[in-house]
């Protein structure tokens, strides 16, 4: 029997095989960066994709169009330096075309390449967040992490972000030990005295250089108590649900938020609602997949909406349970997290 109230549509929301409801796409608009962080693409850029093969703003846009019809409700755009791409600001006046479809939330992943003079922009075409990576506070050590001398710039691209309305600005920072991880406490400050939300990620084996080892990785239960050494934090009640950190305020109410995503230690794929999307159309149901869906093809080949979608569908429930990283038979896959779009 149909529930429905008269006029009501119940539309579609894609799910896996294990039942996981996938609301949240990431679309790597480009594998190219100018920065070498030693987390990421430390030997520089890996063979790039051919530039034919890089899907159009127009093929975005469609691609987007059919995962909105599919339930999908956040749309973050990512890299490599997805500032990059020329005009990023046209790619986010079209998929904002898809709000009144379904379609809540558009973010923005990026190093603050060109965030200062584009921040107002960007907001206008109807990005709604933006998530801006700092991996330390002191110029020698962020030279020393990213390969490049533009602490200053991001700086700059943090206050851009603020002063153009883009809330809250998040702050992502890869914890590594012996890298950065003595500067846990004065980036707690930094989210205190500017207000943003500063998050810890636990680092992942992702990096081009393979150089990723278990030792290195600083747990979220590491960061938590260095932090709380000096500043005192309280989990945030709506914390978590599908959302891959948990977020704490500071006790004394100071502004600013914490938050530490810990995909290693702590392992959050049961509840994920992700499904990523390269900047060379293939579709990757997890960071860790090994295999990728090529969706670019299928586009290509004429497919109309509905195919489209048949095709998603199908690839969703390919969706893998979980990560392997803590058991013996892990592999790393070929694609690095520049390519896959963090
Ligand atoms: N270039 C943009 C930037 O750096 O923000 C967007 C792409 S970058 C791949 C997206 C996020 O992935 C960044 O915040 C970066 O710190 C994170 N990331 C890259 N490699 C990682 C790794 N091996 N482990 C954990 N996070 C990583
Ligand atoms: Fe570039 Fe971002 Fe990777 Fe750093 S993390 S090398 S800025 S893609």
């Amino acid at each position: 029997m149909d529930n429905r109230a008269e006029g009501e549509i119940l539309s579609e929301v894609l799910t896996d095989a294990y039942g996981r409801q996938i609301r949240d796409l990431r679309i790597s608009v480009t594998d190219r960066c100018q920065f070498r962080c030693f987390y990421c693409l430390p030997d520089g850029e890996p063979p790039l994709a051919r530039k034919d093969t890089i899907l159009s703003f127009e093929e975005i846009e469609r691609i987007s169009s059919v995962f909105v019809s599919l339930g999908i409700e956040k749309v973050r755009l990512t890299g490599g330096e997805p500032m990059l791409r020329r005009d990023i600001e046209k790619l986010v006046t079209a998929i904002a075309r898809l709000k009144p479809k379904g379609l809540r939330d558009i973010a923005l992943t990026t190093n603050g390449f060109s965030i200062p003079e584009k921040a107002a922009l960007l907001k206008d075409s109807g990005l709604d967040r933006i998530t801006i990576s700092l991996d330390s506070l002191d110029p020698d050590n962020f030279k020393d992490i990213t390969g490049v001398d533009k602490l200053d710039d991001v700086l700059k691209a943090i206050e851009a972000a603020q002063t153009a309305g883009l809330d809250p600005v998040k702050i992502n920072a890869v914890v590594v030990r012996g890298r950065n991880d003595h500067e846990l406490p004065a980036f707690a400050r930094f989210a205190r005295e500017t207000g943003v939300s500063m998050r810890f990620i636990e680092f992942m084996p992702l990096d081009s250089g393979h150089g990723w080892n278990r030792e290195q990785v600083v747990s979220g239960r590491e960061i938590r108590t260095a932090i709380e050494e000096q500043y005192p934090l309280e989990l945030k009640r709506d914390s978590r649900g599908t959302e891959t950190a948990w977020r704490y305020g500071f006790k004394d109410g100071a502004p600013g938020e914490i938050g530490i995503i810990a995909p290693v230690t702590e392992m959050f794929c049961g509840q994920c609602s992700r499904i990523r999307l390269t900047a060379d159309g293939q579709i990757r149901t997890c960071l860790f997949s090994t295999v990728e869906h090529d969706l670019r093809e299928v586009v290509r080949s004429g497919a109309d909406d509905e195919g489209v979608a048949e095709y998603i569908r199908a690839v969703t429930l390919q969706k893998e349970a979980s990560h392997h990283i803590n058991e013996t038979d892990f592999v790393q896959p070929e694609r690095t997290m520049s390519f896959i779009g963090g």
